[in-house]
């Protein structure tokens, strides 16, 4: 008997997909909303990059009667709503990833380059995908980015289900780092690509040869160290990453060039539950202590995964801020069956100093799933600018540790919108209550374990106390 979506069926769909790409982007998406609220930038000080993450392109979205049917990652589950940009119980159809990129692309917004940080296949069950259909997807996701942003230079990173069987990322040269490594190539440079190739990340500079301080990127691949990889367990250093980084960052420093680290699962604590990190604890442990030590010359984190809008403060053992993290909010507005929230879907811009490479403000960009739906039209809106949002100057550590401590206040409306942002307002009515309250709080600023232990156990006092 047929699975509801064997893989043959998910290929099929998938190719079927990437024929009907150029036709979409002529006819459809002309109709697409144009930018608002630009960001003013003073060219000379300021530069931009686009942050896209958890695109999860489902081939199999399309709109029928049996609402068990939209969708495979709806694994059986009705959907709630479906439109033509997607449904909350779904992962994103193509055309929901075409409109985001189309309006990337017409904002006109100038950027020096865009991170994606990974998560392209749909969650279904392991039987329905395969390794070809994974690398497919990946495939056809980078040749999509790539015909809308054909002279951008893109750094991508691996996330969890990027892999098949997902999150099982090995520790040597894979099929599926070598396959990724022939799409990326465009993009990275032949180090890059042969270090990827070993063990799924790299690092490159951005615009080498210039004469101001250069940008390196490093590009992470946290699945090596995510819990439900199985491969790497009892491992103390899978594919030698950490002995890789601390070089990386070593030579960074004598060679005074700046780093934005990037990868898929972010350092720290999950902000919705309690402690628990969102990469096994030691090897999280150990990331932080190398944040901490060659905390000046990273200028900024960038991370996916939790499909959430989040930050972090990274502190050092003095307690004081040495780095800002920020976690973006997914494209796909695809809810677990057991959650009661999602997201809307999300991309964000970044403004940062050319010459120090701090980060100096985001605009967050949405669309509201429900509305697009209702009109059939993609209108995608700027949903915050952060520093007028939270009333900061910038987004470096100093300043996103000043947020932070604003967000601690008790009865605090700040973290009422900060709340809401959580989920791309997906329901500004979304409370959060005191124990909630507490997971979100101590997540922001403690990225380790004795620090956020400490927290936890000083909010909790603060209550009942
Ligand atoms: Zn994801
Ligand atoms: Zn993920």
């Amino acid at each position: 008997m047929e699975r509801p979506w064997s893989a043959v069926r998910l290929s099929r769909r998938l190719w079927g997909l990437l024929l009907c790409h150029a036709l979409l982007q002529q006819d459809f998406f002309a109709r697409a909303a144009p930018a608002c609220a630009s960001p003013k930038v003073s060219p000379s000080v300021a530069g931009q990059f686009w942050h896209i993450s958890d695109l999860h392109l489902d081939p199999t979205y399309h709109i029928t009667g049996n609402h068990t049917q939209v969708c495979a990652s709806s694994k059986g589950v009705n959907a709630s709503n479906p439109g033509l940009f997607g449904d909350f119980m779904c992962d994103s159809p193509y055309r929901l990833i075409l409109s985001a990129l189309q309006y990337m692309r017409d904002s006109g917004q100038q950027v020096s380059f865009m991170i994606w940080t990974g998560d392209s296949p749909p969650h279904v069950p392991v039987k329905e995908l395969s390794t070809k259909l994974v690398i497919d997807i990946i495939g056809n996701l980078t040749a999509t980015i790539r015909s809308f942003f054909p002279d951008l230079q893109i750094f991508p990173a691996l996330g969890n289900h990027d892999y098949w069987p997902q999150d099982q990322m090995p520790v040597s040269a894979s099929e599926v780092y070598n396959a990724v490594a022939d799409f990326w190539k465009l993009w990275l440079t032949g180090e890059a690509v042969s270090t990827f190739r070993k063990g799924g990340f790299y690092t490159q500079v951005f615009q080498p040869n210039t004469t101001i301080q250069p940008l390196r990127i490093v590009s992470l691949n946290t699945v090596l160290y995510y819990a439900p990889n199985i491969v790497t367990h009892n491992m103390t250093d899978p594919a030698n990453q950490f002995e890789w980084l601390e070089g990386v960052l070593e030579s960074a420093k004598q060679n005074k060039e700046k780093v934005y680290i990037i990868g898929h699962i972010p350092v720290g604590y999950l902000a919705h539950v309690r402690n628990i990190t969102a990469i096994r604890e030691h090897y999280n442990e150990r990331l932080i202590d190398i944040f901490r030590r060659h905390s000046s010359v990273i200028a900024g984190q960038f991370y996916g995964h939790t499909h959430r809008d989040s930050i972090m403060v990274l502190l050092d053992k003095n307690g004081k801020p040495v780095n800002s993290l920020f976690v973006v909010p997914a494209v796909t507005p695809v809810k677990a069956r057991l959650e009661a929230d999602s997201n809307n879907p999300a991309v964000r811009l970044y403004q940062y100093d050319t010459l120090s490479y701090s980060l100096l403000d985001l605009w967050q960009f949405y669309l509201n799933l429900t509305e697009a739906n209702l009109k059939n039209e993609s209108v995608w809106k700027l949903e915050y600018v952060m520093s007028k949002a939270y009333g900061i100057e910038d987004l470096k550590p100093e300043s996103l540790y000043e947020m932070a401590n604003q967000l601690s206040v008790p009865q605090s409306k700040l973290f009422q919108k900060y709340y809401n942002y959580y989920f791309v307002s997906y329901d500004p009515s979304l409370c959060c209550e005191e124990q909630c309250r507490i997971n979100q709080i101590c997540a922001i600023q403690h990225l380790d374990r004795s620090s956020y232990t400490d927290c936890i156990e000083h909010e909790g006092k603060l209550q009942y106390g």
